[in-house]
């Protein structure tokens, strides 16, 4: 376009119309590069002036820097209306209001195992115990030989146990019993605790087995620790868990940790005469106990000879199962929704 002083408006119009017609930034740069840059309309014009007589030479100037601003602001308000016309196809419709209120954030539920992990770990606490954790790779002496389970021992078998090296001896924890032995080298007797968490077992699944579950391990160390205590420390648990009044029933139990071991049953909570659940003997195997064994307390650096001990282990998909009429472990690491939507 060429500059021309005398065609001062007929540029601004021009420019003005370009400008209006853009349909997208493309465009806008085109113009502003043909009118403001270097080699534009306006540098052209501004190049004119000395050759312009004295007394028209400020006339000028004025009128190219006029020019000037005009193509600047227009070329300004189009892009701003480019860019909110972009952002509103982007919103889905030209009826994107950025004044209304956000959509519901859904917000999802805790998975069953957190939450009864959760209501586990208050109870115990009102009793008095601390919660603790520990690693879910352990090492062979944590997760067998300090529990009393020598080389040989059927627990140890590969077709149980996932083996992450056998050189280090470390493994995935089969039970939150390891915790146990850390627990015994890093507190001052007396004390209580509990320990719930993830265990793994290589095992053929199926609705009663899975290769990762949860359990809850309790340990208490103290002068006199009888099995008094312990089954008056599982009824109040369980009362409290099941909202109830809950019968226990022990039964002897071998577990290599303790001496003597115990296998808990507990009332059916389904039923008071017989049900599928408990196969008709209104009774189910709910949890391993004990008193503590020696072994395990003098691994642990504790003296067995002044300090006694109990412990039990149980677990928490079971408990979560048998409060929810839930059939099937699997469910609990399915991640499948609808499963989970009904907690
Ligand atoms: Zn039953």
């Amino acid at each position: 376009m060429d500059a021309n002083f005398d065609q001062l408006d007929e540029l601004r119009e021009a420019g003005l119309a370009r400008v209006h017609a853009a349909a997208d930034s493309d465009a806008l740069r085109l113009v502003e590069r043909e009118f403001l840059e270097k080699g534009g309309v306006v540098a052209a014009l501004l190049a004119e002036i000395p050759k312009l007589a004295p007394e028209k030479r400020r006339e000028g100037g004025q009128g190219a820097n006029q020019l000037k601003t005009a193509i600047q602001n227009a070329i300004g308000e189009k892009r701003e209306a480019l860019l909110e016309a972009s952002l509103m196809v982007e919103a889905g419709g030209g009826s994107f209001d950025p004044t209304l209120p956000a959509a519901p954030m859904e917000r999802g539920s805790l998975h069953p195992i957190t939450q009864v992990t959760r209501e586990v770990e208050e109870i115990f606490q009102s009793m008095g115990y601390t919660v603790l954790d520990g690693p879910e790779v352990e090492l062979d002496f944590y997760n067998f030989q300090a529990l009393n389970i020598p080389a040989d021992h059927p627990a140890r078998e590969h077709q149980d146990t996932f083996w992450c090296d056998h050189e280090q001896n470390l493994v995935l924890r089969t039970q939150t019993s390891p915790v146990q032995i850390r627990a015994m080298e890093t507190l001052e007797p007396p004390f209580r605790v509990i320990v719930p968490g993830r265990v793994f077992r290589n095992e053929a699944l199926d609705a009663t087995h899975e290769h990762t579950f949860h359990q809850v391990e309790g340990l208490v160390v103290g002068e006199d620790i009888n099995v008094g205590q312990l089954i008056g420390t599982l009824k109040s648990f369980l009362t409290e868990v099941f909202q109830k009044e809950t019968d226990v029933r022990l039964r002897p139990g071998f577990f290599p940790f303790v001496e003597p071991g115990f296998e808990v049953d507990i009332r059916c909570p389904f039923c008071d005469t017989g049900c599928k659940v408990c196969s008709d003997t209104t009774w189910v195997e709910y949890c391993g106990c004990g008193m503590v064994h020696p072994n395990v307390l003098r691994a642990g650096g504790i003296d067995s000879e002044r300090w006694s001990a109990f412990a039990f282990g149980m677990g928490l998909d079971r408990l979560v199962m048998m409060r929810n009429k839930i059939d099937d472990l699997r469910q609990f690491m399915g991640g499948d929704l609808r499963f989970l939507e009904q907690f």
